[in-house]
């Protein structure tokens, strides 16, 4: 190379090396806006499934009257002719996460594709409906997804699992009773509870076991927190 071009091949190298690295800034921009409070013993309500209309009213009450924060997981194909229980949720100052917009899990995970369009599809009825921008997820029907999550990553979301459950999926036709002991047996020991319950529509003794699910984290001395 001529020495008169020397300087010029300076300055495209270092012009390049400047768009690499603000490319690769980008690429690796989005990580997920959540961090735990780490405060000691904490416990997540989160509520999969909804809103459906009398459990999650129901819900929110108590919520309200216990000065409780908790996370909803919606279903977008739930939403219509419930805008306003979602509003609510989102004006008492509860977290509104997405859960996918049909939970059909054919559906859901069928292609990368289909999973971004289903997640797009549920976080903009949220945007429109609520005014609020999630920014976490559940996997409909749990489990690990490890390029889901790294596509949901990539976009900011913080990607929310269960350590515990009050068992009102899994134990057909529980009690209140049994949803409070099963919440109590299964957080037992954890310092972050991230506990499982569902406000869809056959769940009203869910609704009916939250007091007393409230009352023995409280007394138990966990901090409340939502996502
Ligand atoms: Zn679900």
């Amino acid at each position: 190379m001529q020495k008169k071009y020397l300087p010029l091949a300076v300055a495209v190298l270092v012009t390049l090396l400047v768009l690499f690295a603000h490319l690769g800034a980008r690429l690796t921009m989005a990580t997920p806006a959540f961090t735990f409070a780490d405060t000691g013993r904490e416990v997540y309500l989160t509520f999969d499934d909804g809103p459906s209309t009398v459990v999650t009213g129901r819900i929110l009450d108590t919520l309200k009257e216990e000065n409780v924060k908790a996370t909803f997981f919606i279903v977008g194909d739930r939403v219509f002719g419930r805008e306003e229980t979602l509003k609510r949720i989102a004006r008492e100052g509860h977290t509104l996460g997405v859960h996918s917009q049909t939970h059909e899990y054919r559906n859901i995970y069928a292609s990368s594709e289909a999973f971004l369009k289903d997640v797009k599809a549920c976080a903009a009825l949220i945007e429109e409906t609520a005014g609020v921008t999630p920014h976490c997820y559940r996997f409909p029907g749990g489990g690990k997804h490890p390029k889901e999550t790294a596509l949901l990553e990539g976009l900011g979301y913080t990607i929310v699992p269960w350590n515990a459950v009050c068992g009102d999926e899994e134990i057909p036709h529980a009690s209140a009773e049994t949803l409070v002991s099963t919440a109590i047996s299964t957080s037992r020991g954890k310092e972050r509870v991230i506990l499982l319950l569902h406000d869809s529509a056959p769940h009203r003794e869910t609704a009916q076991a939250l007091p007393a699910i409230i009352a023995h984290f409280r007394q138990a001395g966990y901090a409340f927190c939502a996502f």
